[in-house]
């Protein structure tokens, strides 16, 4: 029930932002703050539900939230769960030594960056985004998650775009609440 009120507030736009291209729209869902808060307890009740953590007394450390959309609903998960937030931001973006990643976009590569001391080596990590595509961002954090030595438990998403087969390049499984294809 709570997934069909979350995917009745998507918005999709189509040839946005360019022709050919449907734009799958978050914000609707968090103008609505039942759907809002909706969103956050289904996202606690996977992630406390031990489907991700295997024992009882394992907790997620870090909670990593992806430039710019994940960065609108990682840090409430992290602070219900008690746990850190760390953004992964676009190269430039961030300030003190960083650690990077590259991926793949439609035209050229882009670069995430995390700052070098977010993560503890050891630390269980779950990586947050709105939507996954090809995977190529996803990918890059997990990156960023290994190099500081931490250790990416599930990959979560609000949506999913399930025919581009993304969660298959992923070193960790992937979550999403609403599937499109
Ligand atoms: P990927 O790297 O190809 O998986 O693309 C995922 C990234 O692109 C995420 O950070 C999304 O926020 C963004 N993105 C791609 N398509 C959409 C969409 O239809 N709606 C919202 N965000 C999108």
């Amino acid at each position: 029930m709570d997934v069909e009120f979350i995917k009745d507030q998507l918005i999709s736009h189509p040839d946005f932002p360019k022709k050919g291209i449907v734009f799958l729209d978050i914000f609707p869902l968090l103008r609505n703050p039942v759907a809002f808060e909706t969103l956050i307890t289904h996202f606690l009740h996977h992630i406390t539900s031990h489907t991700i953590l295997k024992s009882p007394t394992k907790k997620v450390d870090v909670v990593v939230g992806l430039d710019a959309r994940g960065f609108l609903f990682g840090p409430i998960i992290a602070l219900r769960l008690g746990a850190a937030f760390v953004p992964v931001r676009k190269q430039g973006k961030l300030p003190g030594p960083c650690v990077s990643a590259s991926y793949e976009k439609e035209y050229g590569t882009d670069i995430f960056e995390m700052q070098e001391d977010a993560i503890q080596p050891g630390q269980c990590v779950i990586v947050i985004d709105d939507l996954i595509a090809t995977g190529g961002s996803a990918r890059a954090a997990g990156e960023l998650v290994a190099k500081e030595g931490g250790k990416t438990l599930e990959y979560l998403f609000i949506i999913e775009l399930t025919f581009l087969k993304a969660r298959t390049q992923l070193d960790a499984p992937a979550y999403s609440i609403v599937q499109s294809d």
